[in-house]
């Protein structure tokens, strides 16, 4: 393994292409949008200098890290000589679908194909490509380069060795594989987005403020950030589509989106990526709750 593919430069896929460029793999990241590349190369470098000045790694190494990472906005000239394709773009199953059919075209006949789907059956995508074997979840948390875990998800057709090979992977990025099922959620998110879909409830039935909702839950149950500033951090149009994939996947209304989080993504307030999501990252002061306007 030594070529890394990542397809998709925003909040995820800048996170992966750091952890692996750091690890001293030769990393291609593709995003449609070259902007995106160019934000996504200025983050890495300001998250690498942020560990030169923790001392966790020197700036020699992180001038070699950066170098190994080559961008590309066409995909086929990005994933030619991979051997490891990680997809982290937007989460739309069309997008994806579409995505991995062009990659079974253009990536080498050995290539794994890895996803960093929050909650798209890997089955399915894995599905629409002639190697179905070599297709898996890989599922980063946010930031990729502090958060240890990987969820590697094992789809229908998923074949051992290929499970055996990205947990290896993972393990060489000093991250934490953990081995799970193809089921809509999977594990971090099944759990997860019920309890901040719920926080979004209360804040919509007007039973607490923003903050208020986030205290409880910092120092009342030791999470070390709240529902709602989570949320934001995740993105919200990211919550949104994790809940209507599970929302669809169950047929369980439990894990019907509120329709204050609708109304948000709708409008884009998305977190903090937008600058607006249930706090303002535009203004200084964290204070202003943009959320309360849409409460009952
Ligand atoms: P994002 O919106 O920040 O970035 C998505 C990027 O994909 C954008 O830069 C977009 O231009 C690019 N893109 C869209 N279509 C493309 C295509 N056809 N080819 C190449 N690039 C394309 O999204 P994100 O938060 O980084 O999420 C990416 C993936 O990671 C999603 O599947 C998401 O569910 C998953 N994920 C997100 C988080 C999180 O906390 N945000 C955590 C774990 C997993």
């Amino acid at each position: 393994m030594r070529i890394i593919a990542v397809i998709g430069a925003g909040t995820m896929g800048n996170g992966i292409a750091h952890v692996f460029a750091l690890k001293g793999y030769e990393v291609r990241l593709i995003d449609i949008h070259r902007e995106q590349l160019d934000r996504a190369l200025a983050t890495i470098s300001r998250n690498l200098d942020r560990q030169v000045e923790k001392k966790l790694i020197t700036a020699k190494e992180k001038e070699a890290a950066l170098s190994r990472i080559q961008t590309a906005t066409e995909l086929t000239d990005g994933v030619r000589n991979a051997d490891v394709v990680i997809e982290a773009a937007t989460e739309n199953l069309e997008v994806k679908l579409q995505l991995f059919r062009q990659l079974d075209q253009a990536a080498p006949a050995s290539c794994l194909l890895a996803t960093n789907t929050s909650s798209i059956s890997i089955t399915q995508i894995a599905a629409v490509t002639q190697r179905p074997d070599r297709v898996i979840g890989m599922h980063f948390m946010n930031p990729v380069p502090v958060m240890k875990l990987v969820e590697v998800i094992r789809g229908y057709a998923t074949s051992e060795t290929t499970t055996k090979t990205i947990m290896e992977l993972s393990r060489q990025l000093d991250k934490v594989p953990v081995e799970v099922n193809d089921y809509p959620g999977f594990v971090a998110n099944r759990i997860l987005m019920p309890m901040i879909n719920e926080a979004i409830y209360a804040l919509y039935e007007g039973v607490a403020g923003v903050e208020e909702i986030d205290t409880v839950m910092k120092l009342g149950t030791a999470h070390p950030m709240g529902p709602l500033e989570l949320a934001d951090f995740i993105g919200l149009d990211v919550c949104l589509a994790i809940l209507r994939v599970m929302h669809e996947g169950f047929g369980n209304p439990k894990y019907a989106p509120c329709p204050l989080l609708v109304n948000m993504v709708t409008a884009g307030h998305l977190g903090k990526k937008s600058g607006q999501g249930f706090y303002n990252y535009e203004t200084l002061a964290k204070g202003l709750f943009v959320a309360d306007r849409f409460r009952k």
